[in-house]
């Protein structure tokens, strides 16, 4: 696609560009530091490419994240698209009318939340975040969209961690990983 212009791929090795950081936010979990390779020009304009590649063909009306990392990903990708940005956030967060859905969390539940008029029925979207773990999240997100009645196209993450997963639990929608742990 034309935006390669600072991404060298035979060149880059993307997950050396992740930084481990073991037992943050808390013991046992070794959270995936992606601020390394937002850093790095190349790996930044890399991981654009490789996140956006299997859309480029299709018509795509919106990309919707979650917030915050997913943010940092969707808006360029969405640009790329010719698509708008849609932000899934916490409650509270958003200014207008939303939609709400809860999720499970290890130790009880979280929400996230919509506009309500941030897409309309059928329309086509792509759901982005840096990194799938169990899935809870992006199952959420899904739930959002779908009560919204768009058309969910594909979901598209940096890094999934397979060990926990969260593939498994959102149902038949095609997801594309670029980084697998
Ligand atoms: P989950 O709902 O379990 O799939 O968790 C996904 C969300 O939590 C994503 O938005 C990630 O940003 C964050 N997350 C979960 N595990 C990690 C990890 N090991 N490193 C970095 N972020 C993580």
């Amino acid at each position: 696609m034309e935006h390669t212009k600072k991404s060298n791929i035979d060149i880059i090795d993307l997950k050396s560009k992740i930084r481990d950081i073991p037992d943050f936010p808390k013991k046992g979990i070794i959270f995936k530091d992606i601020t390394t390779l937002l850093n790095d020009p190349s790996a930044l304009a890399y991981s654009l490419d490789a996140l956006t590649v299997p859309y480029q063909n299709e018509l795509i009306h919106h990309v919707a994240s979650i917030e915050s990392r997913g943010f940092i990903f969707a808006v360029p990708m969405a640009d790329r698209l010719n698509a708008g940005f849609v932000p899934i956030r916490k409650p509270g967060k958003l200014p207008y009318k939303t939609i709400e859905v809860s999720y499970d969390l290890e130790y009880g539940t979280d929400k996230i939340a919509i506009h309500m008029d941030a897409i309309n029925p059928g329309d086509s979207i792509i759901l982005v975040d840096d990194l799938l773990a169990t899935g809870g999240t992006m199952k959420a997100a899904i739930e959002l969209i779908e009560k919204l009645e768009g058309t969910i196209v594909g979901i598209s993450v940096l890094i999934e961690l397979s060990f926990l997963k969260g593939r498994d639990v959102l149902g038949d929608y095609p997801i594309h990983s670029v980084l697998k742990y």
